[in-house]
């Protein structure tokens, strides 16, 4: 394997409070990597809510879940992080040179000096299918939740779920796929409106067929490609429905996954912290927001924000072996040449 990149901070979670984390450690002065599952920052205020209002931001009366997210991603525009989206981070391991290896599943390795984890409620990971055999085809015949359905190109495609995602890819993939058929286990779809009638024209217009009924097994040719999934009607019967291509829209949730593997004190499925620094039960790597637990702990933003801010002080005294003083944005010419402000 190629030798790890090098960080002086790698950031696990891109949720509100991990994007002002790396705003903060740039303050600091301190480089950081930034990882999410999500192929998109934002954490819950973009999965969750991005349409919702939300009051209780310090100086910010009201702003939806996505404003939030590009307020923060403006802020931390000066110390552009390296981002490795679309990833989760499995393993997390102290090196006997005091710096932690980290990996995710797309293969990345970091070599840090320090670690902030802002998991949240954990990775958002999509939802995936439970049948024999269909684990192997990931990533290559079927695809969770993909967000570019030009993969469908010439091919015989099924998309499969009920909600908006699953019947806007099957939209998308209706102009350029050699036939589409959405699959649920009903005919019922929710949806905005406009996108309900559209996806009733093309399938009156036979560019999208429907099929209703649950997976039990796929058929794969010798060599091991996929051939057609065996589903199990409502009635009780079977039937094979041949395909290029399965493209699943099942929906994704939260799982603190590999997070509770990693060796640190946990409480109560949270992260136990020092108030002071933030730090975790191994010097080096801290917890920040909805992931950490301490006695009074809230899970707000705006807690999260006051953690992220110690945190970046913390590590940035353990790396300078001295207190650091208190610098202000307004007035600190060490802190404007950082932002890159007059
Ligand atoms: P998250 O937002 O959960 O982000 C964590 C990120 O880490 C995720 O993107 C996840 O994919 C990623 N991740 C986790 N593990 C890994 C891993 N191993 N590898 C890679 N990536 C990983 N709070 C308020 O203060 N005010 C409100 O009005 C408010 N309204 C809310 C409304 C709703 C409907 C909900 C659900 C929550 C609301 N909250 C509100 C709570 C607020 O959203 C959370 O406190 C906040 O999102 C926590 O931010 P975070 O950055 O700690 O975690």
């Amino acid at each position: 394997a190629p030798a790890p990149a090098q960080a002086d901070a790698v950031v696990i979670g891109a949720g509100p409070v991990g994007l002002f984390q790396v705003f903060q450690l740039g303050l600091q002065g301190i480089a950081a990597h930034l990882v999410d599952a999500l192929p998109h920052v934002g954490g819950q205020c973009a999965e969750l809510y991005p349409d919702k209002p939300i009051y209780d931001i310090p100086g910010v009366p009201v702003c939806s879940g996505r404003e939030l997210v590009a307020l923060l991603q403006r802020q931390m525009a000066p110390f552009a992080p390296a981002c490795h989206l679309g990833q989760q981070v499995e393993t997390l391991a102290a090196q006997d040179d005091g710096r932690f290896l980290l990996q995710t599943t797309a293969g990345t390795r970091l070599l840090a000096k320090s670690v902030f984890i802002a998991a949240g409620v954990g990775a958002f990971v999509p939802r995936t299918i439970k049948v024999d055999g269909i684990a192997a085809l990931a990533g290559g015949q079927v695809l969770y939740h993909p967000t570019d359905t030009g993969v469908a190109n010439a091919r015989h495609v099924v998309v499969h779920g009920g909600d908006e995602a699953a019947v806007q890819a099957a939209i998308a993939c209706a102009p350029l796929a050699a036939s589409v058929t959405l699959l649920h286990r009903r005919d019922v779809f929710q949806a905005e409106p406009a996108l309900l009638a559209e996806l009733q024209t093309l399938r009156e217009g036979g560019r999208i067929r429907v099929a209703i009924g649950q997976i039990t097994g796929v058929q794969a040719a010798p060599d091991g490609r996929l051939q057609a999934l065996v589903l199990q009607l409502p009635d009780g019967s079977q039937q094979h429905l041949p395909l290029d291509l399965l493209l699943a829209y099942l929906g994704i949730s939260p799982r603190l996954g590999p997070v509770a593997g990693w060796g640190l004190a946990m409480e109560r499925k949270q992260i136990a912290v020092d108030t002071a620094t933030f730090a975790t039960s191994v010097p080096g790597i801290y917890a920040v927001g909805d992931v950490n637990g301490y006695p009074g702990k809230r899970k707000l933003i705006l807690c999260g924000f006051h953690e992220a801010t110690l945190a970046a002080f913390a590590e940035a005294e353990r790396q300078a072996g001295h207190r650091l003083p208190l610098e202000y944005t307004t007035s600190s010419e060490r802190l404007h040449a950082r932002l890159g402000v007059g």
